[in-house]
């Protein structure tokens, strides 16, 4: 009896082991992979012009994974040492709060979720087990402790004048890391105007109306509905527009894309994919949409994988920017990589100089250049950020 209890209580300790232990870190390892290569090969002339970029970056889902993002690591794609080598100067932090099991880009319901294992196994506070909210609210705080303990290698962007005082560091020769806090998708506000207020004064400063699935406010692209707006996702857009919240339309229908366009002045992000014209499918949104974010001044982000790119390698990745920019133009076309958003790509964030390299490889002059690796993103929240 004695021994069967003790082989039991063995049993038990081996499974919590796995599940706080192992479980976060293969999962992380798993799920947000670089295709091994060998290192890219970059001309003095591209790492000249790199290195004078500010480079900046729409879309990573780095706050979802337990690794500090202080320190460099061997897994997922992005970290603020990994950020600095390669030349970012502001990274959008999305936090992901749930999703469907398999994370189809045709059809989802809202059935599943993804998310709640990985909270439960990577012990984040109980709160966040059965709360998107407080999920959101968790990853804004976890950005909050990082930038707190960075030694000035990590700063919160909230306020024009915080991006203002991150591009004066860089003009001075520092390498300081902007975070601007956003939601992918925003179903954290649980059904509660309130929310919107509550998750600004948490940080969030972009706000992606749909992920996966259809939420409370509309439709998404991978849902079941194709449903525009409903009453309270027209609303939520009416508080967002107040606080000066910038909102990201990535993963919503086609229809909310026409309603968000019909409501509002103020300019959209698509914060990652990639266009139909080179790669056909279901996740890259109808380019009339594309050309009318663009025309009230917006952004699309393109991202580095195989699914929206059709070409994952850093000439596939230019092909995408360099089409991108004869759709919409040089000033609408930004870096949206979706590192550390469950994709696998054939670099990470301390080798961007390989997507310079491409570039210029194209024949992409130095301006246009600077403009897609990060000045339009810094342009865009210059001016969009609340003061
Ligand atoms: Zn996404």
């Amino acid at each position: 009896m004695k021994k069967l209890l003790i082989a039991v209580g063995a049993l038990i300790l081996l499974g919590l082991s796995v599940f706080y232990g192992l479980l976060p870190i293969s999962g992380d390892r798993k799920r947000n992979v670089v295709i091994a290569h060998a290192p890219y090969e970059i001309s003095t002339e591209a790492q000249a012009l790199h290195d004078r970029l500010m480079v900046a970056d729409l879309h990573a889902d780095t706050l979802l994974w337990m690794r500090d993002p202080l320190k460099r690591h061997k897994r997922g794609h992005v970290d603020v040492p990994r950020l600095q080598q390669g030349g970012v100067a502001l990274q959008i932090f999305s936090a992901v709060t749930k999703a469907p099991k398999h994370l189809n880009y045709e059809k989802n319901t809202a059935d599943s979720d993804v998310i709640t294992m990985l909270v439960q196994s990577q012990r984040w506070p109980f709160a966040t087990w059965g709360s998107l909210y407080e999920r959101a609210r968790y990853q804004a705080h976890r950005l909050q402790k990082a930038a707190a303990r960075s030694d000035g290698n990590l700063q919160l962007v909230l306020t024009q004048s915080d991006l203002q005082s991150l591009i004066a560091d860089h003009q001075n020769g520092g390498d300081r890391v902007g975070g601007i806090l956003a939601i992918e998708g925003a179903h954290p506000l649980e059904g509660d105007l309130a929310n919107v207020r509550n998750l600004y004064d948490a940080g969030y400063r972009v706000m992606g109306l749909q992920h996966f699935f259809d939420n409370e406010l509309g439709g998404s692209l991978h849902g079941v509905s194709g449903a525009g707006l409903t009453p309270f996702g027209v609303e939520a857009i009416a508080e967002m527009e107040r606080l000066h919240i910038t909102i990201d339309v990535a993963h919503s229908s086609e229809q909310v894309v026409r309603d968000v366009l019909a409501l509002t002045d103020r300019p959209l992000i698509v914060s990652h994919g990639g266009f139909k014209g080179v790669c056909d499918v279901k996740r890259n949104i109808d380019e009339e949409l594309i050309k009318q974010i663009a025309e009230r001044g917006g952004l699309i982000g393109v991202g580095y994988w195989q699914q929206v790119t059709c070409d994952d390698s850093p000439q596939g990745i230019a092909n995408v920017i360099v089409y991108g920019v004869g759709l919409v133009g040089a000033d609408h076309v930004a870096l949206g990589s979706d590192f550390d958003g469950a994709i696998t790509t054939r670099l990470d964030t301390s080798e961007l100089a390989a997507i310079t390299q491409a570039l210029l490889d194209r024949g992409l002059d130095e301006e246009t250049i600077e403009k897609i690796m990060g000045g339009n993103v810094l342009r865009f929240f210059a001016a969009n950020l609340p003061q």
